[in-house]
């Protein structure tokens, strides 16, 4: 018998959970902080948040990131809200240091079953100017699915590698 392959269903399946399909057509905004115009991330997704803490309040727009925004930094203790058990901590922006953003340290066990996007940053949408991210042809909308992992999409790492490339 073979052994089995390196990439197993189950490991498919986790990715397939990292990014679900549904995710994958959408935009990649570059994120700036409004207040000073900083830029906070290049991996940006526009996302619909449908239970709110507020009461009446049913749909907030936001932004999430699969990695930590360049332009954005940690700060406090881990805190919970009324809406779920998930942890989560506030970052502000390295510019201004307005609160711009937060990070899910733990997320609770409903929005782990959740369909979700599989991003821990959430990014304030009333904080953050949005643009659409554009792919190295600088013509067409970047989308998820061509959206390279987080570790090779440094601010220049990109174009470097992509510059190399085509030698
Ligand atoms: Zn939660
Ligand atoms: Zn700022």
């Amino acid at each position: 018998m073979l052994p089995p392959p390196s990439l197993g269903p189950e490991l498919h399946d986790a990715l397939d959970r990292v990014l679900h399909p549904q995710f994958r057509c959408k935009a990649v905004c570059e994120l700036r902080c409004k207040h000073c115009a900083r830029m906070m991330c290049q991996r940006g997704m526009k996302a619909i948040l449908l239970a709110s803490s507020k009461p009446g309040e049913l749909r907030v727009e936001l932004f999430s990131t699969d990695s930590p925004p360049p332009g954005a930094e940690l700060f406090g203790d881990d805190y919970t809200t009324a809406s779920c058990r998930c942890l989560i901590r506030d970052a502000a922006c390295l510019g201004c240091g307005n609160t711009v953003a937060y990070n899910v340290t733990k997320p609770c066990a409903t929005c782990l079953q959740a369909c979700n996007n599989g991003h821990l940053w959430v990014l304030h949408a009333d904080s953050v100017s949005s643009t659409d991210r554009l792919d190295t042809s600088g013509r067409k909308i970047l989308r998820w699915a061509d959206l390279p992992p987080a570790e090779t999409d440094g601010d220049m790492a990109g174009v470097h590698e992509y510059s190399l490339f085509c030698r």
